[in-house]
């Protein structure tokens, strides 16, 4: 199957309140021109490097997610560009994304990434660290960033169970996160594997790679 049958296979079994973010990471851009020409615009990077790349190759009414790891040095090469930070992991991290914002007059949108895997390489905050950010004085201050939504990874299992308890609970701190910041709307969670089931337990952004693109060599 091609890439743009594949992405419309996708496509035609998401709800339309949920949003497809193509993970193209690893992937040349004559791939990333293929989806586009079916009509995809929001394509996932992980490295900041790669996708400024390929954000030069491509047509400029495209949206870029950052889906990886951010160190905080990089953040000033996307932040002219970046649509949507999917990884924010620390404090830290948030107030050097506001400040290479506000270095280009923007306002960028960010996720925070919670901690919902069992296992510890996998990046996020818990609870209290969240807890901790949005209730501090200064988080409220910061005026180049926006906090739309979570996002989170579930842990590498075939546990079907598992990943949905881990859903679940990512979903559960959403909830609660609304009552404390305005008009959050992302719910970041679902990859390849398992976005049938994060959809069941309210995700309304899918992260889908191998699906659309095929398998990775890295
Ligand atoms: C690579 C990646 C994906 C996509 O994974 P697939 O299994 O290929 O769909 C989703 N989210 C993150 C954070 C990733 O790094």
């Amino acid at each position: 199957m091609s890439i743009g049958d594949n992405l419309e296979k996708i496509k035609d079994s998401l709800p339309s309140e949920v949003t497809l973010v193509a993970v193209s990471k690893t992937k040349p851009v004559s791939d990333l021109l293929e989806a586009y020409d079916a009509g995809q615009r929001v394509f996932g990077e992980n490295k900041i490097q790669e996708m400024t790349q390929k954000w030069e190759a491509m047509p400029k009414d495209i949206h870029w997610h950052m889906i990886g790891h951010v160190q905080r040095n990089k953040v000033k090469y996307m932040a002219k560009f970046v649509s949507l930070i999917h990884g924010v992991d620390s404090f830290k991290l948030l107030k050097e994304i506001d400040k290479q914002a506000k270095r280009h007059n923007r306002v960028i949108d960010c996720l925070l990434q919670i901690h919902i895997a069992e296992e510890d390489t996998k990046f996020g905050l818990d609870e209290n660290e969240l807890n901790e950010i949005i209730t501090s004085e200064e988080f409220h201050q910061l005026e180049n960033i926006k906090v739309v939504g979570l996002m989170g990874m579930a842990t590498f299992t075939e546990n079907q169970e598992q990943i949905r308890r881990e859903f679940k609970q990512l979903k559960s701190i959403y909830t609660t996160l609304e009552k404390e910041i305005e008009n959050l709307g992302i719910l970041s969670m679902g990859m390849s594997g398992d976005y049938q089931m994060a959809i069941e337990e309210g995700s309304t952004m899918v992260r889908i790679g191998s699906s659309i693109f095929g398998t990775r060599n890295y």
